[in-house]
């Protein structure tokens, strides 16, 4: 019979005092700053939570983005002009590392990169890095419907997707300057490129050459662990990250940081690397058991503490676990590969990382004046178009009267009334697009803020809200919330039943 044994053979002793006086000092969840609130889209108890599960990269590793992404830059072009005849000349290009954001869709056909927002309609628009006009979006992407699941597009999902789009967009610049170009093609030369990059660990041989530089270490992230685990929780890991990544990321965040914890591996009651999601949550592949260098040693018949594994499937999982569906909660990044397959298989409970929202939301707080103007200038605008029509109107209606002396004299009041409504307009809606522009610049110069598009969430926006059971900027942000609290939905009520 298959055997679970979660139970651990090593109890965390309680926390030092440095770690308690670290507790104390962590203000309670009313004083969280906004920018590390947990926040919910559907009702979430911690203490039903018996299984806690984490993703790594980007989830428990946090990169610094624009290294990441130069990196990733660098190690994709080398292999665009080395393997697959690309002219050298790209390497000395400028690739703006501010470009890309999170939750753009690539049309492959068109050599185009849009924002989508939730009803599939297509917003911002670049070809290379000029902006479609209006007219330009309408013939390509409104005389058809256009879903981003189809062929011929593809999503940038996940962080380590940004420079795909960045590289895209400078390259079709470039490439169309000297002809006729196939943007279907050039895509799947970035994408087998920089997959390349990542299978091959041209990445990761830099990446753990020098952890320090592309990994920050978040001094509260052990003392997260320890506080779930405490409470009872049982912890695990599920990265499709190898072993000898895996280990030469978590033993540079965990060990040593807490007394309790010999390494990292023992926040963990189960260990599963390379365990290829999406697929883990709708496949059959078998656990493997490894060794501490990574060689397999055949199929796993248990899942233990302090043993490592490799592959897997969720209803291997769940069985060997012992906990399944909604006492299950699972922490990730990856919109599609952690937070989708895992919602549409089964009934897990997710948290998703969105380290974008730490400076999104910094930037609310600061251009909140801003917006507040914006928000008072657009309700301004309607009530002076009314005023323009009828101010037409009452001029209409002079016009038609016999010629006097008064009526002349009330004419030219009424136009020279209409000119000066017709300034405040124009004003006004100078000032609106000028703010506007500002506000969206400041988040990014391209694409604006990655939740919104024009006035309604973006695609990316509506997938954290269906997918997402609560979302927040990094696991450590669990540390100020009680490992039983209960997360509320401010949601739970319908338009019509409010007021
Ligand atoms: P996780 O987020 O911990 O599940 O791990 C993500 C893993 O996927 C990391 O090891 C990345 O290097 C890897 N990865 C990200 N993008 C690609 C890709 O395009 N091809 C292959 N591996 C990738
Ligand atoms: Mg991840």
């Amino acid at each position: 019979m298959l055997a679970f044994s979660l139970v651990s053979t090593v109890e965390p002793r309680p926390p030092s005092k440095k770690v308690l006086e670290v507790r104390a000092a962590i203000a309670p969840p009313s004083d969280v700053k906004k920018s590390r609130r947990i926040f919910v889209n559907r009702n979430l108890r911690m203490d039903e939570i018996e299984l806690v599960g984490f993703d790594m990269d980007y989830t428990l590793a946090i990169y610094d983005q624009p290294r990441l992404e130069r990196l990733s830059i660098e190690a994709t072009l080398r292999k665009l002009v080395e393997q697959r005849g690309y002219d050298r000349a790209i390497l000395g290009l400028e690739y703006d590392p501010a470009f890309a954001t999170r939750g753009l869709v690539v049309d492959r056909r068109c050599g185009n990169i849009l924002k989508m927002d939730r009803y599939g309609h297509v917003g911002r628009t670049f070809h290379g890095r000029r902006a479609l006009s209006r007219e330009e979006r309408r013939e390509l992407y409104q005389t058809v419907r256009i879903r981003a699941s189809q062929a011929r597009f593809a999503c940038i999902d996940t962080l380590f997707a940004l420079p795909e789009a960045t590289m895209y967009a400078t390259l079709v610049d470039f490439l169309d300057r000297r002809g006729k170009l196939n943007y279907n093609q050039l895509w799947q030369d970035i994408r087998e490129s920089i997959d390349e990059a990542h299978r091959d660990e041209t990445l990761k041989r830099i990446i753990t050459a020098d952890l320090g530089a592309y990994v920050e270490r978040d001094p509260d992230l052990a003392l997260t662990l320890h506080k779930l685990r405490s409470a009872g929780k049982r912890l695990f890991l599920l990265t499709n990250s190898l072993w000898s990544y895996t280990n030469a990321v978590l033993s540079f965040l965990l060990d040593g940081v807490l007394e309790a914890y010999a390494s990292w591996r023992s926040f963990f009651d189960v260990i599963v690397v390379g365990s290829r999601k999406p697929d883990f949550f709708s496949g059959k592949e078998p656990f493997l058991e490894i060794d501490d260098q990574g060689a397999p040693h055949g199929k796993a018949g248990s899942l233990q503490r302090g043993r490592l594994y490799q592959g897997g499937n969720i209803g291997d999982f769940e069985r060997l676990a012992g906990s399944s569906g909604d006492r299950v909660l699972y922490i990730g990044d990856h919109i599609f590969g952690d937070m989708l397959r895992s919602k549409k298989s089964t009934t897990w409970r997710t948290a998703m990382v969105i380290q974008e929202l730490e400076h999104e939301i910094g930037l609310h707080e600061r251009l909140a004046p801003r917006v507040a103007r914006l928000e008072a200038v657009e309700r301004r605008l309607p009530i002076l178009e009314s005023e323009v029509t009828q101010q037409q109107t009452q001029l209409r209606s002079l016009q038609k009267l016999r010629d006097t002396p008064e009526v002349e004299a009330a004419r030219r009041t009424a136009r020279e009334l209409l000119e000066d409504l017709r300034d405040q307009l124009r004003e006004t809606t100078d000032e609106q697009a000028k703010l506007e522009a500002e506000l969206q610049a400041a988040f990014n110069p391209y694409w604006g803020a990655i939740f919104r598009e024009g006035a309604e969430n973006s695609r990316f926006g509506e997938q954290v809200e269906d997918y997402a059971c609560v979302y927040t900027s990094r696991v450590s942000n669990f540390l100020a919330y009680s490992p039983t609290q209960y997360f509320r939905s401010p949601r739970d009520h319908m338009p019509h039943e409010l007021g």
